[in-house]
């Protein structure tokens, strides 16, 4: 097997054994994304010079006895979300085009104390505004298994990087399913933790009552073993309380006998693709023949998920975003005035997608509509999340379609904002209750990779884990790589 297609555990193990070296490893991966970025495009800012300077030093470290453990010269990408010192980060818009960060993000830093290579920071939709990249201020991404799609979003670039080779590992942020959807489109596994499991510190805020690190591989044991380097209290994020962190690649026994499996009804209605319902039954099915009980279970809110999330999510958007005002961050397109230069710096530094975003929440919480809209999102959300706990009392993970299609056409939704909208109906209820899930590959509908969802308790990604690792490895589909 070549070295950029190993799975992050697999050159972890090797690195560890000495098998391979960090600047060998950090050589491979960079000459991939030579030969199929200009066709992906799921870089904004490669960084190959400091991969390098960074794959020696952890050589270094290694060769002195000194190694970080097991994420010591892996090469991983980064969504252009996160706060990297020194490195461009765009979050994918114009206004923030020139922004040097002059501080890591939490998970960043927690990374590089664990020794990771960069690789580059990865395209998405601005500010993680969208389902398929398509919103990036500078260029869409393309799937790697039909270039003519979208690779899904908003972490388009970091799925798309994953899927053609071109990084091991990989972040991306998940507000309603940016994660997930892309992940599913791309056939490789991303984690939305429990709201609160990971630090948001230097994560560009979108809706912060949503958004969550995401952790992404190609194999489940690649996104526990990130999982465990980030997960934990931050002082510096009053949303991340003091639960312990288990031992996540441990929990991956292969053993699912007697776990309860919840079937949302909702998730299997009328819209459905059906060669991408037909994949993910005969998953649950799979489950089923590993030991898994099946329990059939009600989430009757659901329907009503995308409409609170869009009230909600650009609310939140509409106070975050008021911090770009052409004085502290990035762009600045003078005027005669302060007033001026605010307004021409948006007029030109917001995309088409954020500025909706800005408008519809700036109206949700205005004076008249507060309560009307608001306030009404807010109890559906309480209601998403009793749904939630009510199942959880009669099984420990729910199975279910992350997207109700496969990766669509490039070019195909952009006009209509509402159809692009609705790719999330799957995903968006995991972030309004703050539950954890994970979208991993189950299969192919027409050559297109499928996601295969799993949903679990608040806190217990390591059961969440165990359960989409025993599928996996009871299956073929996270050995399939795209041709390119
Ligand atoms: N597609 C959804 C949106 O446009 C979710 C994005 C996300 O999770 N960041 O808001």
């Amino acid at each position: 097997m070549n070295l950029h297609e190993l799975p992050l555990h697999e050159a972890s193990r090797l690195l560890g054994e000495g098998a391979v070296s960090s600047v060998e490893l950090t050589r491979a991966l960079l000459e991939r994304i030579q030969a199929v970025e200009p066709r992906v495009r799921a870089f904004i800012t490669p960084t190959p010079d400091l991969a390098l300077s960074q794959a020696r030093q952890s050589d270094e470290r290694r060769a002195r006895g000194q190694g970080r453990g097991p994420l010591d010269g892996l090469p991983l990408a980064l969504k252009d979300i996160y706060s990297t010192r020194g490195v461009l980060t765009t979050c994918g818009s114009r206004i923030l085009a020139n922004y040097l960060p002059p501080y890591n993000a939490t998970a960043v830093l927690r990374l590089a104390e664990a020794g990771f290579v960069l690789l580059g920071k990865l395209n998405m939709d601005e500010f993680a505004m969208g389902s398929s990249c398509e919103n990036s201020a500078f260029f869409p991404t393309h799937n790697p298994w039909d270039l003519t799609r979208v690779p899904g979003g908003s972490s388009g670039g970091s799925a798309a990087a994953l899927a053609a080779g071109m990084a091991l590992g990989a972040l991306g942020s998940d507000t309603g399913g940016s994660v997930r959807l892309p992940a599913a489109y791309c056939g490789v596994v991303g984690l939305k933790p429990t709201y609160g499991r990971i630090s948001r510190y230097g994560l560009v805020a979108f809706a912060s009552s949503l958004d969550v690190v995401g952790p992404m591989g190609k194999e489940v044991a690649d996104v526990a073993l990130l999982l465990q380097t980030l997960a934990g209290a931050d002082p510096r994020d009053s949303t991340t309380p003091d639960v312990p962190v288990p031992d996540y690649r441990a929990a991956l026994s292969g053993e699912i006998r007697g776990l309860r499996v919840g079937v949302p009804q909702e998730y299997f209605a009328a819209g459905i693709q059906p060669d991408v319902e037909a994949a993910v039954r005969a998953a649950i099915l799979q489950l089923h023949e590993m030991g898994a009980t099946l329990v059939d279970v009600s989430l009757p809110h659901t329907r009503y998920g995308v409409a609170a999330y869009y009230i909600i999510a650009p609310s939140e958007a509409s106070a975050n975003l008021a911090r770009y005002d052409g004085v502290k961050y990035g762009l600045v397109a003078p005027g005669e005035d302060m007033w001026s230069t605010m307004e021409r710096t948006r007029e030109q530094g917001f995309g088409p997608e954020v500025k909706r975003r800005i408008m519809l929440g700036t109206y949700a919480l205005s004076a008249g509509y507060y309560e009307a809209y608001y306030v009404k999102a807010q109890k559906v959300r309480t209601l998403i999340r009793r749904d939630f706990e009510s199942a959880f009392a009669r099984c420990d993970v729910l199975a279910a379609p992350t997207a109700p299609t496969t990766a669509f056409k490039l070019g195909e939704k952009v006009d209509d904002p509402v159809a692009m909208y609705l790719s999330d109906v799957f995903t968006i209820t995991a972030n309004a209750a703050g539950i954890p899930a994970v979208s991993l590959p189950c299969g192919f509908a027409g050559g297109l990779p499928v996601g295969l969802q799993l949903l679990g308790r608040p806190f217990d990604e390591a059961t969440l884990l165990r359960a989409a690792h025993a599928y996996e490895q009871a299956t073929p589909w996270h050995t399939y790589r795209p041709e390119l």
